[in-house]
């Protein structure tokens, strides 16, 4: 079988290069299809469609725009479950956040066309009687979306759904590690019959996101990934003018536990936000931080529940972690094992090498791992509790004193985006609202979960903006000031 193209202009094409890549499971390494790879031509053709179609695009009212979407809607819905398991077999999530990724899409899909119907701007009095004057937004442009592979369908309709109800075009570079599901959402794009060069899509790895970025045509580029490519764009585009970027990166997530909390509320925070996605969602917690006088209460159970937790085939119902996505997450996740251990901290936990029997079968080839859990008093030395792991790797890190002191070991890290805080203390839980040095803070929740119509980004390394929400149409929009002349007579 041909392999599956890219998007442009409309048309499925080949594209200029030869070389192919293919996406298999990680949990069973099955191969799921092939798929060109993109190459800077390639994207260089995306972007020339996306600049020619901008002005009939803008021509469509909100309304009109946003149907083409509605469309996209309704088939996400109908279609949930089956892509859902996708999204389950593609990144190795279990089946019933296979499922949320879905139906977080729809959300935002939803939100964006439902803007459609108040569209954004401002009537501001003129310090002119005889004037009228309007804040008016236009679109931007070109819109580069660079997305991850560990919300393959949610993130891209995040950068995606408001820049095209808003009037821009895009050019969307997937993750290579889902390609497949990139060519599902180009699909439902194809189906809808939305104007060709509105939305292309161009597979492939990092050379053709470098791609979107270096084009001078793109006018905005929204980036979602590892701090390490994000902060590589920032040198590229910050500060160019005319070229807007949107950075949302990683962190080195905590949670804290004062000692005010409720136990179970604490136990069960700590294991969904440590283990939830394996630990590869952006704001999974790598860290525990915990009151000493309930620390061995809190490190008895959680270590009893990381040391059972379920790991196993994505698509049973029963799981609760999947596989990591690729074999360089699995490195990585025995790097940072290894390098804690030199770093001489205590460990509590360590599956990172399933045992016999622990593997379904049929899966011997995936990319298996468990949690790796260790103690360690807070030393800012320490590279194991700093840098992100992107995997099941968690600190458990006592600390003595008020929640100043918890506050200063959570905010001790470049990253900033997303911490939690347990306890039953509203003077606590205060204090970490206005000193938590994040983008993303939840009091007796678990540091996971986002909501479309609230801000979702980070500071500090972890990024420069919310892309979502309504602080999203200041990335995909520019403001314009029109002042209107409204005198009966030349003075
Ligand atoms: P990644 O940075 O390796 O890749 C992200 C995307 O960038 C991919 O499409 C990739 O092909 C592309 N890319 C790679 N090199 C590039 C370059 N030089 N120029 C332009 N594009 C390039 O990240 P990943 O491994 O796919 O995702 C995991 C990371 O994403 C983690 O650090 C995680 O914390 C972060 N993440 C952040 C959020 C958030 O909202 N803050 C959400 C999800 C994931």
């Amino acid at each position: 079988m041909a392999p599956h193209g890219h998007y442009v202009d409309g048309d499925w094409r080949t594209g200029q290069g030869t070389a192919t890549f293919e996406s298999r499971s990680p949990a069973t390494r099955e191969r799921l299809g092939e798929f060109a790879r993109g190459t800077p031509a390639d994207v260089e053709e995306a972007v020339a469609a996306a600049e020619a179609a901008q002005d009939e695009w803008r021509a469509l009212s909100y309304i009109d725009r946003a149907e083409f979407l509605w469309e996209i809607y309704h088939e996400l819905r109908d279609r949930h479950d089956e892509l859902g398991a996708v999204v389950s077999r593609e990144c190795g999530k279990e089946i019933s956040e296979g499922k949320a990724d879905v139906t977080e899409a729809w959300h935002m899909v939803e939100w964006a066309a439902g803007n459609a119907r108040h569209p954004h701007g401002d009537v501001v009095p003129s310090e002119i009687a005889a004037k009228d004057a309007y804040m008016r937004r236009k679109p931007r442009g070109v819109v580069g979306c660079i997305t991850p592979w560990n919300f393959p369908v949610a993130i891209p309709f995040w950068h995606m759904a408001l820049a095209l109800v808003e009037g821009n075009t895009v050019v969307w570079k997937p993750a290579e590690q889902t390609p497949y599901c990139a060519q599902i959402v180009a699909e439902m794009f194809d189906d809808t019959g939305i104007p060709d060069g509105v939305f292309n899509m161009v597979q492939g790895y990092g050379d053709a996101g470098n791609a979107v970025v270096e084009n001078d045509a793109v006018d905005t580029v929204l980036f979602t990934g590892s701090a390490e490519v994000g902060h590589s764009i920032a040198e590229k585009l910050g500060g160019v003018p005319g070229r807007d970027v949107v950075l949302e990166m990683g962190g080195k997530n905590a949670v804290v536990v004062t000692e005010e909390a409720d136990l179970d509320i604490a136990v069960h925070a700590a294991v969904m936000s440590a283990f939830k996605t394996t630990g590869q969602r952006c704001v999974s917690a790598e860290r525990l931080v915990v009151h000493e006088d309930v620390y061995d209460d809190f490190k008895a159970r959680f270590v009893d529940l990381a040391a059972d937790v379920a790991v196993g085939d994505p698509l049973d119902e029963r799981t609760f972690m999947g596989p990591l996505a690729d074999a360089d997450q699995v490195e990585k996740f025995r790097e940072y094992n290894a390098l804690a251990r030199e770093e001489g901290v205590d460990v509590l936990v360590d599956r990172a090498e399933l045992a016999d029997g622990e593997i379904p079968d049929g899966h011997e080839d995936g990319f298996w791992v468990g949690p790796f859990v260790y103690e360690t008093d807070y030393d800012p030395d320490l590279r194991c509790i700093r840098e992100e792991v992107f995997g099941p790797h968690v600190a458990l890190i006592p600390y003595a004193g008020g929640i100043e002191r918890a506050v200063e070991i959570h905010n001790a890290v470049d990253y900033g985006l997303a911490g939690a805080v347990i306890s039953e203390d509203y003077r606590q839980l205060n204090y970490y609202r206005d000193h938590a040095e994040v983008g993303l803070s939840y009091g007796n929740l678990p540091c996971i979960g986002a909501e479309v119509h609230l801000p979702f980004g980070g500071v500090k390394k972890s990024g420069h903006g919310p892309a979502s929400a309504r602080e999203a149409i200041e990335a995909v929009t520019e403001r314009t000031a029109w002042t209107l002349n409204n005198a009966t007579e030349i003075e």
